[in-house]
């Protein structure tokens, strides 16, 4: 089943929090506030998956807690438990014959870092670079945690979908791979399910160039589209250019036909 944000629907006076502004008293705001949220801290790939399984619906994965976290403050999402992913190894980058292993907790500030990106895979860094929001973004924010959110306005989607990148998931029946054009079903939405969380990003050894472009309404603000040209010298790859572009609203990650 794929897996959506489940965030609150709209405003339920009974159950979202309201500031004492609006005429709600703190007492009554904490009344509204009728869960707790337990920080869990598996020690291991499986654990997490144990955990993500047995509170299925209940529980939320903790990348870089950017965007989880305000949400929860704000009540847009509840969840009993939050699946903390610290600790689990999955910070690093690895090159490895044919492919760059981006671990799915690499903070936008480790791919800026890294050396082998920077010569395997520049998009990445030059994406994590102009991401807004500054210093603090960048180094908490998560490429998975990014690519888990599935904003069709943010950057990373269809970076990861022109580089032909591969997500490997691990769920209680251990790890699958899933194409990043696969990955994105729709607005915040994955192919991600039940007891299933992003563990790393698979980034295929591909000479080319790249083309990257988004358009924003104000310095500060999110980007609103997305494009990226890649081009491959003839043998690289089986499709010799490829394009990707996110639209807003009605989007998914695109791969035109080479021209
Ligand atoms: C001020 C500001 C400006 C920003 N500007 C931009 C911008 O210009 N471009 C852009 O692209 N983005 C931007 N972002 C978003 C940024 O990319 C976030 O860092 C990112 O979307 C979320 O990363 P995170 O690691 O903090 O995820 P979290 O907030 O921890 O999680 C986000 C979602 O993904 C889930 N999740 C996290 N990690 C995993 C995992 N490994 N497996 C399964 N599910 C997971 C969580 O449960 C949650 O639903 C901005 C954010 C802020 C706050």
């Amino acid at each position: 089943m794929p897996c959506t944000i489940r965030a609150r629907g709209p405003a339920a006076p009974s159950s979202r929090g309201t500031d004492s502004s609006a005429g709600v008293s703190p007492g009554a705001y904490a009344q509204q506030m009728d869960w707790v949220t337990i920080r869990r801290t598996p020690a291991a790939l499986a654990a997490a998956s144990e955990l993500l399984s047995e509170y299925a619906g209940e529980a939320a994965v903790l990348g870089g807690g950017t965007v989880l976290l305000p949400m929860m403050h704000r009540a847009e999402i509840t969840a009993r438990h939050v699946v903390d992913l610290r600790g689990l190894g999955l910070d690093t980058v690895t090159e490895h014959a044919g492919h760059v292993e981006i671990g799915a907790m690499a903070t936008y500030r480790d791919l800026l870092a890294s050396p082998v990106l920077a010569r395997r895979a520049p998009l990445l860094p030059r994406m994590a670079a102009g991401v807004t929001g500054g210093d603090q973004v960048r180094n908490l924010g998560t490429i998975g945690g990014s690519a888990c959110f599935a904003n069709p306005s943010s950057d990373v989607p269809a970076v990861l979908v022109a580089l032909g990148v591969t997500l490997r998931v691990h769920g209680t029946s251990g790890y699958r791979d899933v194409a990043a054009a696969d990955f994105f079903r729709g607005a915040f939405t994955t192919d991600l399910a039940d007891g299933e969380f992003l563990a790393s990003l698979l980034v295929p050894h591909r000479p080319g160039r790249n083309g990257y472009h988004k358009l924003k309404l104000c310095e500060g603000s999110w980007p609103i589209v997305t494009a990226v040209a890649t081009i491959h010298p003839p043998g690289a790859t089986s499709s010799p250019t490829r394009r990707t572009a996110a639209r807003w609203p009605e989007w998914s990650p695109a791969v035109p036909s080479p021209t």
